[in-house]
C-alpha cells in the first residue's frame, strides 16, 4: 500500500487551491462584489496562518484559535471590512491594528502599496512576522505596540482598519487619516458591536454605521 504524506504546505485536500476557491465562491454567493479583494483572498494560503492541527478547517467561515486568547478572523469579516475600506479604489498607505497572525495584513498587501501592522502581543507578532517573512511579502511591515496610538512617524494614512472592537474610535488614528481617507472598524463591547466607517472630509469627519459584527476587544497597552 502507498504511504501518502500529506504536508500542510503541499496544497492538497482541506488545503488546496480549490479549496481556497471554494471560500472564495462563498464569499461571493454571500454579498462580496469586490473583484479585488475576492481575488487577493483566492491568492493568500489562510491555512498557513494557523496550527497544523488547525490547517483543514482553514478555509470554513469560522474565527480559529491562534493562541494567547485570540483568533484568526472570518474569512467573510475579513473580505467584508477590505470591502469597506478600499471602496473600489487602490489604497497606498493602510494601517491595520491588531495583527494577530498576519492573515489579513497579508490579504492588504494585495490591494495596498504599503501596510502597517500593529499587534500588541509580542509572541503573536514574532509567529505574524515569520510567516510574512516565509510568504516572501515585502510591503508589509509590523510593530510590537499598542496601536490606539497609530504610528504617527508613518501618518497619514489613506486606510486604517481595525481588527479588534473599541468603544470608541481612537483619537490619534483619526489624527492619522488622511484627508479623504477611510478608517473602518468594529465598534461596542460584547456581542453588541457594529461595523462604522469613519471617512475623513476637508473640515469633519463622516461617520456611517453598517452591520452588525463580532470581533475580539481592543485592549490597552501591550503583552
Ligand atoms: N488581523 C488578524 C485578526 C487578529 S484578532 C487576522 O487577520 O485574523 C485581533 C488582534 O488584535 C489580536 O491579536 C489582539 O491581540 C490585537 N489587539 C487587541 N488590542 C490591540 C491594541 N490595542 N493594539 C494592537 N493590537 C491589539
Amino acid at each position: 500500500m502507498a504511504i501518502v504524506r500529506v504536508n500542510r504546505h503541499d496544497g492538497i485536500g482541506m488545503t488546496s487551491e480549490r479549496t481556497r476557491l471554494r471560500m472564495v465562491d462563498r464569499l461571493r454567493e454571500k454579498g462580496i462584489k469586490d473583484v479585488d479583494v475576492l481575488t487577493a483572498m483566492s491568492l493568500v494560503p489562510r491555512h498557513v496562518f494557523v496550527s497544523e492541527a488547525l490547517s483543514i478547517r482553514a478555509y470554513e467561515d469560522t474565527a480559529l484559535p491562534i493562541g494567547f486568547g485570540q483568533t484568526i478572523s472570518h474569512p467573510y469579516s475579513v473580505a467584508r471590512m477590505l470591502e469597506v475600506l478600499r471602496n473600489g479604489q487602490d489604497l497606498q498607505r493602510v494601517l491595520e491594528v491588531g495583527c494577530g497572525c498576519g492573515y489579513q495584513a497579508v490579504v492588504l498587501s494585495k490591494l495596498a502599496r504599503e501596510v502597517y501592522s500593529i499587534e500588541r502581543i509580542a509572541s503573536l507578532l514574532g509567529q505574524a512576522r515569520r510567516t510574512v517573512r516565509s510568504l516572501r511579502i515585502a510591503n508589509v511591515k509590523v510593530q510590537h505596540g499598542d496601536g490606539h496610538l497609530g504610528i504617527p512617524d508613518i501618518a497619514p494614512f489613506d486606510g486604517i482598519i481595525l481588527a479588534a472592537a473599541g468603544v470608541e474610535a481612537p483619537p490619534a488614528l483619526l489624527a492619522q487619516l488622511a484627508v479623504g481617507g477611510r478608517l473602518v472598524m468594529p465598534r461596542g463591547v460584547g456581542e453588541s458591536q457594529q461595523m462604522v466607517l469613519i471617512e475623513r472630509q476637508a473640515d469633519a469627519y463622516h461617520e456611517q454605521v453598517l452591520e452588525m459584527v463580532h470581533f475580539v476587544p481592543l485592549l490597552p497597552g501591550v503583552a
